[in-house]
């Protein structure tokens, strides 16, 4: 019998995954079905995962230094490095001031009692970070022991070292040509490990999904029902608006044409919660599906993994607003100007793992002197929300190559080019 493709394949187990989810929730929590049902997906979607996380440090590594590297032969690193830069700060520029007039018009939470979440504040202490610590921290992590960094898949560090050992080879011209062989021949050699990885996706997302949502609470999500359909409204404008209108207007592809090629890493995100864990499919289905050239991939790609959460952005943003109005404070447009700024700071800070915006929403929190324990009351929902941001999150990414490599291939097609 001939198998659907593993697109298909993906979409089948997620669907699958769901109903799962919804049938172990229906279950009595001490049931043998259900503990069965929880203690299986909790391996098959752990395995997942964990193989995911096996590449990819020597994933990230490899297409960094290779796209550095190749970048100079193209005399185009210039260009990349900056149109990169400038397309993440716009996308999460307009993602947040997205959420901010929203949930302006909206005001979640208005006239809610916090005193309905005041047993969620009494058991938890945030860790308190101001701004100049976190930016401290942040600027401190950058430059590590690569050996540890690697070790600990502190991807940060290694996304810093690796752009600097790509820098050196480019710097050293003909002399390093044999490392920059071998690098690009770890990199062939672990997509093909990537490939080998992804035909235990179907069964891994099942897992990972039907745990997501077999462990929610029904009574509480209805609690937070209005500020979670809120953000899930401005994700979906800017994931299915506002990054596929940047795509077409910069390269006229269509939206449709763009889904098909990411939709494994879409739903991959969406169902582990991690852009990084995300990132070998990311890359492939950038490369391979969305034929973005490798140099390019390379390095927009694990870039945007670990500084490019439009998804985060908005969410930080929406949260700190919400959050506002449930402890009755009312935003000025100053503070909420120090908020636009913190959320995208707050997200770019964020590693891409499940729930790391919440760490990074403490500081979007105090900088408006907003108490910082307000996070315990968004807790029980971020792990639903955390699906659809970090999808975003990833697409941002995906497109962000494909205009990097439309800005770069045009200034190429001109006879003087820099
Ligand atoms: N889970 C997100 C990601 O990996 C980060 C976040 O918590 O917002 O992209």
């Amino acid at each position: 019998m001939k198998l659907p493709s593993l697109n298909t394949q993906i979409l089948i187990g997620a669907f699958i995954g769901v109903l799962l989810g919804l049938l172990m929730g229906s279950l009595a929590p001490d049931s043998p079905g259900r503990e069965a049902g929880m203690y299986a997906s909790n391996l098959a979607g752990g395995l997942f995962i964990g193989l995911l996380k096996m590449v990819l440090v020597p994933l990230l590594f490899t297409s960094i230094v290779v796209g550095v590297a190749n970048l100079q032969a193209h005399k185009q690193m210039h260009r990349v490095w900056v149109s990169t830069l400038v397309f993440f700060s716009i996308s999460m520029a307009i993602a947040v001031l997205l959420a901010l007039v929203a949930t302006n018009i909206f005001q979640p939470g208005a006239g809610m009692h916090l005193d309905m979440f005041a047993h969620a504040l009494q058991d938890f202490h945030a860790e308190k970070l101001t701004v100049g610590e976190f930016f401290t921290h942040f600027l401190l992590g950058l430059f590590q022991n690569p050996f540890s960094s690697l070790a600990q898949g502190n991807v940060l560090a290694v996304v810093i070292f690796a752009l600097i050992v790509g820098i050196a080879i480019v710097v050293g011209g003909e002399r390093y040509q044999n490392f920059l062989k071998l690098m690009q021949e770890a990199f062939d050699l672990i997509m093909m490990i990537v490939g080998w990885v992804m035909r235990l996706a179907p069964l891994g997302i099942m897992a990972l999904l039907a745990k997501l949502v077999a462990a929610q609470e029904v009574g509480l999500l209805a609690s937070m029902a209005e500020f979670m359909v809120l953000v899930v409204g401005i994700t979906l404008v800017h994931g299915v608006i506002i990054l596929p209108g940047m795509l077409y207007i910069v390269t006229r592809m269509s939206p449709w044409r763009f889904w098909q090629g990411a939709r494994d890493a879409l739903v991959t995100a969406f169902a582990t919660s991690s852009s990084s864990a995300t990132l070998p499919v990311t890359l492939r289905c950038t490369e391979q599906q969305l034929h973005v050239r490798r140099e390019i991939a390379g390095f927009v790609v694990p870039l945007g993994a670990t500084i490019n959460m439009d998804g985060t952005a908005l969410y930080e943003a929406s949260a700190a607003l919400f959050i506002a109005n449930l402890v009755g404070v009312e935003l000025n447009l100053v503070q909420q100007l120090i908020v636009f700024f913190m959320a995208m700071l707050a997200s770019v800070g964020a590693p891409g793992i499940p729930s790391a915006g919440m760490v990074t929403m403490v500081m979007v929190l105090q900088s408006v002197g907003l108490p910082a324990e307000a996070i315990a009351i968004l807790l029980p929902i971020d792990r639903l929300l955390d699906t659809i941001r970090t999808a975003v999150n990833v697409q941002g990414d995906m497109i962000g190559s494909l205009i990097v490599q439309e800005i770069v291939t045009s200034s190429e097609a001109k006879p003087v080019s820099g």
